[in-house]
């Protein structure tokens, strides 16, 4: 069964699904770090505790009109709701530009919502939580080979080049990590947090030294491997170049804002940006870039 939407509500229909959407990873990032349920209790103000009333927790729309305060206790609303809303609510709307009324759309949305949801959770606590890549790598090996076979491609292959993609994706990435941690021990470089104070530098015996490194985390590793299952081999190559290139926008950006540069941040919203980026890219366009040049 299928249900066509008529073109000229198409968009509206993917910005407001988006819309709604993104006030539910709102609840996510708020609430998924902190190990709590997603589904209960219903929406409170963090400050009075009084429950929302649907009509107060329409996307964007309720903060402009309670004029970003809590109707009942008047404690400032933080801009970041609305504001990962409205971001949502434009990234759906693009991808259903891009790929249509197809499943491609569906899948794609909700990988750019669980981006959205660890770019903002890595963000606050530098973490990416295992239940989003883990998760959305296990989701991915299922629906994409769906997705990819029949497009030439047999149900095989299709898992093959998810398979591919998520150890590629990882791999690059767990590679850049360790051998940075191997040049800055080398190096007599030091880390704020690494090792934790009074600890001796993790020894090969020891798993630390293959799994924890300084700056790059597992987190982010885990998932590439995600966005790898996704995206097959070549869309994770393009999103590891575009996320070093928004990193380094980021990072600069943050580093002139608050004059400290080095200063740990999560490189999951750069890693966001550059895949949900390659959605829109032709594949492998820093080649073509290249040779434009
Ligand atoms: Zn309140």
């Amino acid at each position: 069964m299928t249900i066509e939407i008529v073109p000229g509500a198409w968009l509206p229909v993917a910005a407001i699904l988006g819309l709604l959407v993104g006030s539910f990873l709102n609840v996510v990032i708020h609430r998924v770090p902190a190990g709590l349920s997603i589904v209960f209790p219903a929406s409170h103000c963090p400050a009075c505790e009084q429950k929302i009333a649907p009509w107060d927790n329409v996307p964007v729309l309720s903060y402009l009109w309670l004029r970003g305060r809590c109707r009942h206790c008047g404690v400032r609303i933080s801009a970041r709701y609305p504001a990962v809303e409205a971001l949502t609510g434009l990234v759906f709307m693009a991808i259903g530009w891009r790929f249509g009324q197809t499943g491609w759309t569906l899948a794609y949305w909700a990988f750019a919502a669980a981006l959205i949801a660890a770019a903002m959770i890595d963000h606050d606590h530098q973490i990416i939580p295992d239940r989003i890549s883990l998760g959305g790598l296990g989701v991915a090996m299922v629906v994409m080979p769906a997705l990819r076979a029949g497009h030439g491609l047999t149900y095989r292959d299709a898992l093959v080049e998810s398979a591919v993609g998520a150890i590629v994706g990882a791999g690059v990435l767990w590679s850049v990590a360790f051998v940075h941690a191997r040049v800055s021990v080398a190096m007599g470089r030091r880390f704020a947090h690494w090792p934790g104070e009074g600890e001796a530098l993790p020894r090969p015996m020891e798993p630390d030294y293959w799994l924890w490194f300084p700056g790059l985390g597992l987190g982010d590793v885990k998932l590439l491997g995600m966005i790898g299952a996704v995206l097959g081999p070549a869309g994770v190559l393009d999103t590891i170049l575009a996320s070093s290139l928004v990193g380094l926008v980021l990072g600069g950006a943050q580093a002139l804002a608050q004059g400290a540069l080095g200063r740990p941040f999560g490189f999951a919203p750069a890693i966001a940006v550059g895949a949900i980026a390659t959605l829109f890219l032709p594949p492998l366009w820093i080649l073509e870039l290249a040779r434009g040049l």
